[in-house]
């Protein structure tokens, strides 16, 4: 696809990504949607306004009505088009930079649209075969103010709130100034809890810190969990459908290991947990012990949600699914990332134990990333193929969805040429870290001398 990428369609607001580009889009996802209504959401970025009128306008023009959902976190937009039976439009660029805005879209069930869907738009979008109507059959714009709300009600319809109140917890909270801002801090008062915050004025300059919730954005939080003597931080990203954590001594905790600990926590015997090929070995660890089947697909939500559907269609149970990086799915509850669901879990935890103790046990892997830089196709043609053979000879799993993944048992590696940058990139994990180092660097000479022969 050249329009969307994994993750909907992102850019520099009026470099890349214009009003007319979003007006486009728009037109193309109501004429491929047919429905007479679609929701139209933002989050909290300065342009925010700007591109939802470009869509609201777009929409409108192929006879669609627009509810106009204002600033809300995209789990909540999403929450709307389920509910509703209507597909939304959300202007967001999630965590990249200030100066960026997107557009993710979403199905009338609630779900962001898979591959096949997307493409339709696409196509719809380069040959600009619009829905044409006419002037009395085009759409008119409803405000609808209790999204929020009721977003907020029906997490806590889903979470273990008695629990989570009588563990009387302090929650430092940092929505980075994004959508999240609007709905976390009361959705935690709410379940009884104490809540402090950081950058907790929805602001789309994002001047406490930027949307991306990594750990050199986040020396606010970790230094608000010591002083207030919190027992957990979270943070979200711009678009608050991920959550990250500090532990209660302030200490960042790797996305990886929240979601091994929070899959240990929901898979059973038989179940299926999905992620991408770069998931860490925690996951792995913890899907063999429960004897569960863990599902590798390429990088990107897309692909973990078309796994995730094809798997509940062949009747498997499949509770918990997502990546490192925060996003994490509990498809029992709602097919989407969440990160005031996430972060809700994650409190269910600590019900029985201190933060650091409850992801203890998935601490102390090494991870190890070396890059292997190639000029030209032939260079890349040959350490591609230097990296399939080095697969197929090994005596080990291999996933070659998305470049090549050895699964060693205790450790794996992966190859994988970057999407960004003339570069194939070598990840390796393991409890020790000369192993991972080994792994890696085996992999790298092998490609090096791939390279050397061209
Ligand atoms: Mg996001």
């Amino acid at each position: 696809m050249k329009v969307f990428g994994s993750s909907g369609t992102r850019g520099v607001v009026n470099e890349e990504l214009t009003p007319e580009f979003v007006l486009k889009i728009a037109k193309a996802a109501g004429t491929v949607w047919r429905s007479d209504r679609v929701a139209l959401a933002r989050d909290t970025r300065a342009t925010g306004d700007m591109l939802a009128d470009a869509a609201a306008s777009g929409l409108a023009s192929v006879g669609a009505d627009v509810d106009r959902l204002g600033m809300v976190p995209t789990p909540a937009a999403q929450a709307y088009a389920e509910r509703e039976g209507v597909p939304a439009l959300v202007i967001t660029a999630s965590h990249n930079p200030p100066e960026y805005n997107g557009v993710k879209l979403v199905g009338d069930d609630g779900i962001e649209l898979s591959v096949d869907h997307l493409e339709r738009v696409e196509e719809k979008f380069l040959t600009e075969a619009f829905e044409s109507v006419r002037w009395n059959e085009t759409g008119h714009t409803h405000r609808v103010e209790d999204v929020r709300d009721r977003y907020v009600d029906q997490l806590l319809d889903a979470v273990d709130r008695e629990a989570i109140a009588d563990a009387d917890l302090t929650v430092a909270l940092d929505p980075g100034h994004g959508a999240g801002a609007l709905t976390s801090p009361e959705f935690f008062r709410r379940l009884g809890c104490d809540v402090v915050t950081a950058n907790s004025q929805p602001d789309g300059h994002f001047p406490g810190r930027d949307p991306e919730p990594v750990p050199k954005n986040l020396d606010d939080l970790g230094r608000l969990v010591e002083v207030t003597d919190a027992d957990v931080g979270i943070a979200h990203d711009g678009d608050a459908d991920r959550a990250i954590f500090y532990d209660e001594t302030g200490e960042y905790v790797e996305g990886d290991a929240t979601l091994a600990a929070l899959a240990a926590a929901e898979l059973d015997a038989g179940d299926a947990v999905v992620s991408a090929v770069n998931v860490s070995q925690r996951l792995v660890d913890v899907a063999r012990d429960a004897d569960a089947r863990l599902e590798l697909t390429p990088i990107g939500s897309t692909n973990i949600i078309t796994r995730i559907r094809e798997l509940r269609r062949a009747d498997v149970s499949v509770p918990v699914a997502g990546e490192g990086n925060g996003g994490i799915f509990f498809p029992n509850y709602r097919l989407t990332r969440d990160g005031a669901y996430t972060a809700a879990k994650f409190l269910e935890l600590l019900v029985d134990g201190r933060a650091s103790e409850v992801v203890a046990d998935y601490d102390g892997y090494h991870n190890v990333r070396v890059n292997v830089s190639y000029a030209g196709d032939a260079e890349r043609d040959a350490l591609l193929a230097a990296a399939e053979r080095a697969a197929s000879e090994a005596d080990v799993e291999v996933n070659a969805r998305d470049g090549y993944r050895l699964d060693h048992g205790d450790a794996w590696v992966l190859a994988r040429p970057s999407g960004t940058e003339p570069m194939v990139r070598i990840y390796a994990e393991a409890r020790e870290r000369e192993r991972a180092e080994e792994l890696a660097e085996e992999m790298a000479e092998t490609l090096r001398v791939a390279k050397a022969s061209v």
